[in-house]
């Protein structure tokens, strides 16, 4: 692994105690989340204390690089470029699956084999092949390759692994975001991971730009155009938003999936995927009501 130790930013304490007030000011204003809200309040904690001491990655970002991939649609990071410290990843795969077991979003025989996978020698390979099924499932859909998988995103043990990737992934993240030619990737998956977004958020000017749900990337994408199957007819795009405008709901009627927005045009705040998240709960539950799925 070839990281660059010295890259080191000093902790970004501010911002991440700003999330966790944030998430307190939704507990008390809607004391039927509490419980969302502390289970995300400690997932925060443990991705922070980790996040802190992860180093930048030493990635290839020149010019032809970017534009390659750009072209393949290919995502710019690869597994062996991903700072991983052994010790922290096991750490947090094993205190991720506690937390989730706590509150009850992790059922016992997943929760056992998180723990197990956790002490495994096989933990690396395992995450490695979690990391490469998002690639591999954007070839399945353009049709070059099936996707068979064990841990997918959707399933309860890729859950884990996603949230423990989370503080070595968005340090990645952090690196290509500031990148201009960022503005150029116009695909449905991350620029950088090659996973799905599964949040978004209206700009001041009114663009709309994806949030990976594996590396938090952000990038701009068409506002009306479905991010799952890309179905560009408007009429089969339902959207509607929260009474206080802060949050809105893009569903496709062509693959009945949806994705949740918070509209930064009338917001005090920037976007906070995690909190944001929590505080859209409520929208989920209408979003399903209706058909659609996540
Ligand atoms: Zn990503
Ligand atoms: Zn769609």
């Amino acid at each position: 692994m070839v990281t660059d130790s010295t890259a080191r930013p000093p902790r970004p304490a501010r911002a991440e105690s700003r999330e966790a007030l944030e998430l307190q000011s939704i507990r008390a204003r809607h004391p039927e989340l509490a419980a969302a809200v502390d289970m995300h309040l400690e997932l925060l904690e443990l991705q922070r204390r980790i996040q802190g001491r992860v180093p930048l990655p030493m990635l290839d970002l020149s010019a032809d690089t970017l534009r390659r991939h750009q072209l393949e649609a290919r995502p710019l990071l690869r597994f062996e470029d991903i700072p991983l410290d052994l010790t922290d990843l096991r750490l947090m795969v094993r205190q991720t699956a506690d937390v989730l077991r706590r509150f009850g979003a992790l059922e016992q025989p997943d929760y056992d084999k998180a723990q197990t996978l956790g002490r495994d020698m096989q933990l690396l390979a395992a995450v490695g092949r979690w990391y490469r099924g998002a690639a591999e499932r954007q070839l399945a859909v353009a049709g070059v390759a099936a996707a068979a998988h064990d841990l997918g995103d959707d399933t309860a043990l890729g859950q884990v692994i996603a949230l423990a990737m989370r503080p070595f992934l968005s340090r990645c993240a952090e690196v290509l975001q500031q990148r201009a030619e960022l503005a150029n990737w116009a695909h449905t998956h991350c620029a950088l991971c090659g996973g799905e977004p599964d949040f978004a958020v209206i700009t001041p000017s009114a663009e709309r730009h994806l949030i990976c749900g594996r590396c938090s990337l952000r990038w701009k994408f068409e506002p009306l155009t479905c991010p799952y199957c890309r179905n560009t007819d408007r009429t089969r795009i339902t959207s509607f938003a929260t009474t206080d405008g802060q949050y809105r709901v893009y569903a496709c009627d062509v693959c009945q999936r949806y994705l949740k927005a918070y509209d930064g045009r009338r917001a005090s705040r920037p976007v906070m995927p995690m909190v944001d998240s929590v505080a859209t709960l409520p929208l989920d539950a209408a979003a399903m009501q209706r058909g659609y799925t996540s």
